[in-house]
């Protein structure tokens, strides 16, 4: 047999095996009987009330995202047996506005990311902290009386390995409690000349120690949160750094116009990124 004569043999029999193939273990893709036009004719759609029933749900609300993420998206939960079973963006950036009646414009749709739409696992979750906790080693330091940071009563207390230790469940009259008193120590230490000594003792540069002008309160560095992640977030955290000088006066005894409060950090000076457009 010459070249072109094994050719033609060997293509005859692919081709009749593939049409047996087609036959047999294709016959699913040929056309039913009686249907000539398949987009009019759908036998079975009972798998669609599945889909439906995963999105079906008995009521929804709007909210702000905030997840520690600067931009503080409205979205819209879906709320299902009273449990949110989804979250997704509200398409709604245009109608927010501030009190001067300036608003957005639709070009800040959609609002919401990936971490957004999961943020139901993060209210479900094992880890949500759903009451006070205290550093279990901050919280011997504390009934041990406030003891100064020598080396290596900060390893005691994992001042420097804060990672490894363990946390104390607290009720909130207790966890106030400790906290006045941690304030309250600190303020103590580093008030006065004693107090300048010890900050230049532990490494601060002199121009610092300075600023600091005697009030241990002003070695207070507080923070509000995220923008606008919540009022007590911010808002509160500045107004708790102010309240520091009430404090001032009780360590030091100073007259009330004499006193000084924390400092006020914004969350932009401890990070030094994110420009306040930007989506994550
Ligand atoms: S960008 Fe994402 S995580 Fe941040 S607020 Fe918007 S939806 Fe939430």
């Amino acid at each position: 047999m010459d070249r072109r004569g094994f050719l033609k043999l060997t293509s005859g029999v692919a081709a009749a095996g593939t049409a047996v193939y087609v036959e047999r273990k294709m016959a699913f893709l040929q056309a039913a009987p009686g249907i000539t036009q398949p987009l009019q004719y759908y036998p079975n759609r009972g798998w669609e009330r599945i889909y439906r029933d995963q999105y079906k749900y008995d009521s929804s609300f709007t909210f702000v995202c905030a997840p520690n993420c600067t931009h503080n998206c409205r979205l819209r939960a879906f709320v299902r047996n009273g449990v949110v079973i989804r979250t997704e963006q509200n398409y709604d950036g245009q109608a927010v506005g501030d009190l001067d009646g300036k608003f957005s414009t639709n070009a800040w749709n959609p609002r919401g990311c990936n971490k957004g739409a999961t943020l139901t696992r993060r209210v479900y979750g094992p880890y949500r902290l759903k009451g006070p906790m205290i550093r279990a080693g901050w919280k011997k330091w504390a009934d041990d009386g406030f003891p100064g940071l020598t080396p290596e009563l900060r390893t005691k207390y994992k001042f420097d390995s804060r990672g490894t230790d363990t946390f104390v469940k607290m009720n909130w009259d207790d966890t106030f409690k400790y906290a006045a008193r941690g304030l309250q120590a600190v303020a103590k230490r580093y008030s006065g000349e004693e107090g300048k000594k010890v900050l230049l003792s532990e490494g601060y540069q002199p121009e610092m120690v300075d600023a600091v002008e005697g009030a241990g309160t002003r070695t207070f560095k507080l923070r509000g949160g995220m923008g606008l992640l919540g009022v007590m977030g911010k808002y509160g955290m500045y107004r708790n750094s102010n309240m520091m000088a009430l404090l001032d006066v009780h360590v030091r005894g100073v007259k009330p116009e004499d006193s000084k409060g924390g400092r006020n950090w914004s969350n932009y000076t401890w990070h030094g990124d994110q420009a306040p457009a930007s989506r994550l």
